[in-house]
């Protein structure tokens, strides 16, 4: 399992491309994909799923077979447009034919339509190149600031306005984006992301090929990013932290952080990073 802190969050899982990808963020109580399974995982009641190659969503039944087992509160799986009634059905015949019940319900997650989570948090999906119809998602906080015109307020001057009936004029609500995740897709997926994304705190990309190893035509005709194409677009990243993830199998994992190290521009370094299991905690 690899675990990193960065940015305020912990994020935990696993990602290998073709054998599985789940990445929870502990402090969202939610979790990107649900292709592997571990307690950080399951312990996520929110799960935004981004497509349903069986990479991402293969644990499925497990998470909920288990969460059912350890009487854990009801799970929402957010789900592509496409795949909500397939895996309703799919779930139904499958506690049949387990002779079990899962608490969950599966919400449509639709493309551009925001989506309230708890509190302050809005989760938004858009759009990417792949197939099956696959989508990433952009977690927003929303929080109140004054607005420019009434920065010179004192904060005594502030509280002396509470109460007064233009009192919340003198604020305007600011979308902060925290969290995003973009799994599979092509090059052409990058170049349409809603700007939130380009602004989030931590920004999780698929970097499913690092060099030429696989030749460029066969990483397209998956639908799959090499790191140049994260590279040539570094310059839209606003963030604090990219983090890098879904990497092929062609690599072995001791090599992946040198081959990202010897390409990412020196100015970048201290902000790209690798998820993968630190030489400490590698289980593997
Ligand atoms: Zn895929």
């Amino acid at each position: 399992m690899v675990s990193l802190v960065l940015g305020g969050f912990t994020l935990s899982g696993d990602s290998v491309a073709g054998i599985g990808t789940a990445i929870a963020v502990r402090e969202l109580r939610l979790c990107f994909d649900l292709g592997y399974l571990c307690p950080p995982v399951l312990s996520s009641p929110n799960v935004f799923l981004s497509h349903a190659h069986t990479d991402h969503c293969g644990e499925v039944m497990n998470y909920l077979a288990t969460r059912a087992l350890e009487n854990r509160d009801l799970a929402t799986l957010f789900v592509p447009p496409s795949m909500a009634q397939p895996l309703s059905a799919f779930l139904s015949d499958w506690q049949k034919m387990s002779a079990s019940k899962f608490d969950y319900r599966i919400v449509m997650a639709c493309p551009g339509a925001p989506i309230p989570l708890r509190g302050s948090l809005t989760v938004i999906p858009f759009e990417l190149s792949h197939v099956p119809e696959t989508q990433g998602y952009v977690v927003l906080e929303s929080v109140r600031k004054l607005k420019a015109e009434n920065r010179h307020l004192t904060s005594e001057e502030i509280v002396q306005k509470k109460g007064l009936p233009d009192f919340d004029d003198l604020f305007e609500i600011r979308n902060r984006p925290l969290v995003a995740f973009i799994p599979d897709t092509l090059p052409e997926g990058l170049d349409h992301l809603p700007g939130e994304v380009w602004d989030s705190r931590i920004l999780l990309v698929e970097s499913s090929f690092l060099d030429d190893r696989k030749p460029l035509e066969a990483v397209r005709k998956g639908r799959h990013l090499v790191l140049d194409d994260i590279l040539e677009r570094l310059g839209r990243f606003r963030g604090e932290h990219l983090v890098l993830f879904h990497f092929s199998r062609i690599y072995a994992q001791d090599e992946i952080a040198a081959i990202v190290a010897a390409r990412v521009p020196p100015e970048w370094k201290e902000r790209v990073t690798c998820f993968l299991p630190t030489p400490a905690t590698r289980s593997d």
